[in-house]
């Protein structure tokens, strides 16, 4: 009886070291990117957002639909927990940096708590319907300017989509909005989307955005933030870091951003690459197609082709894995997607 109750206690003993474990530090088996989304058993593979990036989430009344945060100098940024947009406000009027299409018909409120001068400027930072989309609610602001890239605007145009309002003033490479005694700073980059990305800086405020590049606490989002260039994704970190600022926004989730979001962001970025590349360029695909060949016959090119780009994501995947489980979250949910697009890079942009 006495050995049952020990064993008993032992037993309560490890199953809670076990619970604690798994909440404060997620360390799974196999890797847990390779756990499918298709059944709840799949979904319980993955592990949950790591708590310190589960307690920067914002408490936001959810009949309010939106959170605000002062970062000083008249900078406000918002969020609801799964999209940024910031706002500066000057003598002159307010410049609001994006309108997401979730909450951007509460921005005009957000304003109206903090200053009773009117909205006069609309930056977009791209062409993204989730960033701009929400744009219609300023449809009746008087003499609004709405400013973008050429590009942006000319893709606009052709779109004609009702959410997203025509620019009404444009530029190539860079444009600095002066108004009320405030400067803002906008330079064309390249990280993102097809027509161009922005860079919005309020120098006296030591505020930078630039969306869709990294998400505080977080892995970027699936394919590096959908870049469709990771060559210039690769250059954004430094390009970011060049910039003297203390308070960053991203466009997503929940977290504003200091320069370690973006230094841990550059150091994963650059451990996948540099990964995916040793690996990559140390098969021996000869052998490697023959090994495949020998089940499937040498005529099927496409599926030996794909044995190999999987067998590549698969090892780069289980290496990945252990080193920055703990450190973003969502690098089970998206490492694979970013090590497929780092391979894409390596294998038909890349120098040896
Ligand atoms: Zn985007």
């Amino acid at each position: 009886m006495r050995k049952l109750v020990l064993l008993f206690m032992l037993a309560v003993a490890l199953s809670s070291q076990v619970a604690f474990a798994q909440e404060s530090q997620p360390n799974p088996k196999q890797p847990s990117a390779l756990a499918g989304t298709d059944s709840p058993e799949a979904l319980r593979e993955h592990v949950p957002v790591l708590p310190a990036v589960r307690a920067k989430y914002w408490d936001i009344d959810p009949a309010v639909g939106y959170g605000m945060k002062d970062f000083g100098n008249c900078v406000y940024a918002l969020s609801d927990n799964g999209w940024q947009s910031a706002f500066l406000v000057t003598d002159a009027g307010v410049i609001v940096f994006d309108a997401p299409a979730s909450y951007g018909k509460h921005i005009p409120e957000a304003v109206a708590k903090v200053t009773n001068k009117p909205i006069k400027v609309l930056v977009y930072s791209h062409i993204h319907k989730d960033h701009i989309g929400g744009s219609a609610a300023f449809k009746n602001s008087p003499g609004l300017q709405i400013i973008a890239l050429d590009t942006v605007s000319d893709f606009l145009k052709e779109m004609n989509d009702p959410n997203r309002l025509i620019p009404t003033e444009t530029f190539k490479t860079s444009k600095t909005i002066k108004l009320g005694g405030k400067t803002v700073e906008l330079t064309r980059h390249n990280y993102h989307s097809n027509e161009g990305d922005l860079f919005i800086y309020v120098p006296e405020a030591k505020f930078l955005m630039a969306v869709d590049s990294v998400t505080s606490g977080y892995v970027p989002f699936q394919d590096f933030d959908l870049s469709t260039n990771f060559h210039q994704y690769l250059k954004m970190f430094d390009e970011i870091l060049a910039y003297k600022f203390d308070n960053f926004i991203g466009g997503h989730l929940t977290d504003t951003g200091t320069r370690k979001d973006i230094e841990i962001t550059k150091e994963y970025t650059n451990d996948v690459y540099q990964t995916v590349k040793r690996i990559h360029n140390g098969l021996n695909e000869r052998a490697f197609d023959a090994e495949i060949a020998k089940t499937i016959g040498p005529d099927n090119e496409f599926l030996i082709f794909k044995a190999l780009l999987d067998k590549v994501t698969r090892d780069s995947v289980g290496e990945l894995e252990p080193r920055w489980i703990n450190r973003l979250a969502g690098v089970d949910v998206w490492l694979p997607s970013h090590v497929r697009a780092a391979l894409i890079y390596v294998r038909w942009d890349d120098k040896e």
